[in-house]
């Protein structure tokens, strides 16, 4: 009898592992057991074996063991407990978050699927001529999967002659063995000085500052095919698997079947497979959205993520973490270069390349073409001349030439339903999501009102200040375009892609492919069409309501904004044909549209830059967000002004805060938020005054949010 240690899912949070009793004779560090919790089976990841308990202690018995070897390598078990740390939250979230769904640690064990396969057998028997064709058959691959052989009488001889027998294994990959081509290109001076000057037996971490089409895609697939060379494996992230058809296509004719796809979209089944797969070293590439980062490769020779900016690879429950910090962790063990590639860096990653912390490679020029024309509509004077300043003429008339030219248009507005405002026709009150402090959009479809938060939905609206049903709607978003577009040109054809549109599965892609093969001559669509694009035949991009998201209350939302106008501009012109912007915006002057419109970042990171200085906001500081959250607004109200007291009593960092966030989900929040030039101090004050309040707080939740993505 021996003891070991046990990481388990505490409700209140755990920042240790407990010791139980192993009655089993083999147990490995990294394997899953169930023990008693609370009177309750729930499943843990062993964290050492051989622990000493010292005398008089009772302590229970490990119920089962799961597995037969452990599910997590020495590494990722080093990276689980350091971003416990990163991020500060509990070592159980992290190992939950890095293995493939089928694997975590959770109260109800998933298992793999297993398949039943034929084996023949070696040796002779006594066959009829139909049974010997079968077993000759089986013979050419040695084995086939059960139900291959479809006369179940024949089979059951077969395996009764011994000449078969079954054998039961886990569903894994099959290959279809399809080998990839080399690239005929010949590499630019730009693109070859970031292909030899990324040294790939040496750490580092390398900004590829290029435009959109200035031949990023190319120099990771060049890079990746060196790592091959090596023996190694390597990782790319991208931000939404399925708006990136075209780099995964020109990603298989490269190397064929060499790579693993992973992400979100997949069945637990589906990524345990690919999961396997990069563990058993059966392909050397991963392509896939966030959580790929976790793929087990055991040589890794280079990390790289495409849209280095995008929001998407901050992970937004806990644990916090950020792809990229992971990406360079995993990094410097491996001892292999990271790749941050972008038309609009993170302010933070272009702050460090400049400083020389980061390497910095910038392309200038697109490849094929050159950057797309800019026009700017200023729908603030269109209103005053009481115009159409949703749909502008020019914008109009831009659309009907593109029509006649038989090309291709995407029109970009962030916004989806029919109008996002509804008012009450006789006492003017908006109508209100009931559990979320956010007003209810109008959907024509259904004629429903609905909260975008919570996806509270109203077909019979009342409204609880009057108790009239007459209301009056507002504002302009994708169905309400898409049926003023159908006015306009009727005989065009009109795609729209928003969340309601792609709700299926693989409805991006099936939006995309329609679009991409020319099936419809407009795409209309909210943020998720500005992304990885590349279709030829698109030669002009409108970008309605450019500016909408300036008005919010957050630093980060003017670096957004940029980065949204510049990437959807970047889906125009991508062919020799040559292609237009239009952006439209209420704010013409502001210094965002402007750089926008001259496609010019550097521009416009200095000047943010200056007013991020002003503020001491990121990357002159660093932030810590603490939000407190609860049904009762008193409750959460005071415990966040207890923690807030708290953090003040640190003075190294200041302490904003408590910020109403008003209500979400039915929990009022509160934020708190720590600022200040010492992350690894502030991280260790949080870990030791406000994690205990957060392991005592109850129904009371706090969440740490260590460097946000903003303060919206
Ligand atoms: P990005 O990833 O920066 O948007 P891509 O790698 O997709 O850029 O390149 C844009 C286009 O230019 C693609 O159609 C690509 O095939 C082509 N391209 C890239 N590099 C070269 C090159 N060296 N010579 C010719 N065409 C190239
Ligand atoms: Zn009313
Ligand atoms: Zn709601």
């Amino acid at each position: 009898m021996y003891y070991i240690d046990v990481w388990v899912e505490h409700p209140l949070g755990l920042d240790a592992p407990l010791t139980y009793r192993c009655p089993f004779e083999h147990v490995e560090k990294g394997m899953r057991v169930t023990v008693s919790l609370n009177r309750q089976a729930v499943v843990g990841i062993v964290s050492n074996v051989n622990v000493k308990v010292p005398e008089g202690i009772d302590v229970k018995d490990v119920l089962s063991v799961l597995d037969e070897e452990p599910v997590i390598n020495e590494e990722l078990n080093e990276l689980a407990l350091w971003m416990a740390i990163d991020t500060l939250c509990d070592p159980i979230l992290c190992y939950k978050t890095i293995l493939p769904p089928v694997l975590k640690p959770q109260s109800s064990s998933q298992k793999a699927k297993i398949e039943k396969w034929l084996i023949a057998v070696e040796g002779e028997f006594e066959l009829t001529l139909k049974q010997r064709e079968i077993v000759d058959e089986i013979l050419l691959s040695g084995e086939v999967l059960y139900s291959t052989v479809k006369s179940a009488s024949i089979r059951d001889k077969l395996i009764e002659k011994g000449a078969l027998r079954i054998e039961v294994r886990e569903v894994t990959y099959r290959k279809s063995l399809k080998k990839g081509s080399e690239s005929s290109l010949i590499l630019s001076d730009a693109q070859r000085t970031v292909v030899d000057g990324i040294d790939l037996n040496e750490t580092s971490v390398n900004c590829i500052f290029g435009a959109t089409g200035s031949g990023k895609t190319e120099i990771y697939m060049r890079i990746a095919d060196k790592v091959l060379t090596l023996g190694k494996q390597v990782i790319l992230l991208v931000p939404e698997i399925s708006l990136t058809p075209q780099m995964l296509d020109r990603f298989y004719k490269r190397f064929g079947d060499d790579i693993i796809v992973y992400h979100s979209h997949l069945t637990p089944q589906q990524r345990y497979i690919q999961y396997m797969r990069a563990k058993n070293q059966q392909a050397s590439i991963a392509i896939g959205t966030r959580s790929a980062i976790f793929l087990p490769f055991e040589n890794l020779g280079c990390i790289i993520l495409d849209e280095e900016h995008d929001s998407s690879f901050k992970q937004d429950k806990a644990p916090f973490y950020h792809a990229r910090d992971i990406a360079i962790h995993r990094g410097e063990t491996f001892q292999c270069p990271v790749i941050l590639g972008s038309a609009t860096p993170a302010m933070e990653t272009y702050a460090r390349a400049l400083k020389g912390v980061y390497r910095l490679f910038t392309l200038n020029q697109r490849i094929t073409s050159d950057m797309a024309k800019v026009t700017l509509v200023d729908t603030r004077q269109l209103l005053r001349q009481r115009k159409n300043n949703e749909l502008s003429e020019v914008l109009l008339e831009g659309i009907k030439s593109r029509l006649e030219l038989k090309q291709q248009v995407i029109l970009l507005l962030n916004r989806r339903g029919y109008m996002p405002i509804l008012t009450c026709k006789q006492c003017d009150s908006v109508a209100m999501c009931p559990n979320c402090d956010v007003s209810l959009a109008y959907h024509k479809a259904g004629q429903k009102a609905t909260c975008h938060v919570c996806g509270y939905t109203q077909i019979k609206l009342v409204c609880t200040a009057c108790g009239s049903t007459q209301w009056q709607g507002s504002g302009f978003a994708t169905q309400r375009l898409e049926e003023q577009l159908k006015t306009q040109f009727p005989s065009a054809r009109i795609l729209r892609m928003d969340a309601d549109t792609t709700r299926k599965t693989d409805g991006h892609a099936t939006l995309l492919n329609a679009f991409a093969k020319g099936e419809a001559d407009i795409l209309l669509g909210t943020q998720m069409i500005a992304k990885g694009l590349d279709i030829p035949n698109v030669t002009l991009v409108g970008i309605l309501q450019g500016d909408a998201a300036l008005g919010r209350p957050d630093y980060r939302s003017i670096e957004n904004t940029f980065a949204m106008m510049v990437q959807a501009a970047g889906r125009s012109g991508r062919s020799t044909l040559g292609g237009e912007v239009i952006i439209q915006a209420f704010d013409v002057r502001h210094y965002a549209v402007q750089y926008a419109r001259n496609q010019d970042y550097v521009s416009f990171f200095n000047h943010e830059m200056k007013y991020r200085h002003q503020g001491q906001y990121p990357p002159y500081t660093y932030l810590i967000a603490i939000t407190v959250s609860d049904e009762d607004w008193d409750k959460a109200r005071s415990l966040a002004v207890d923690v807030a007291s708290r953090c003040r009593s640190d003075e190294s960092f200041k302490t904003l805060g408590p910020a109403d966030l008003g209500k979400i989900k039915g929990k009022f929040r509160f934020r708190i938020v720590c600022k200040g030039k010492d992350l690894v101090g502030m991280k260790s004050f949080v870990r030791q005054e406000i994690m205990p309040v957060k392991r005592k707080s109850g129904k009371t939740q706090i969440s740490i949010n260590v460097s946000p993505m903003g303060l919206q």
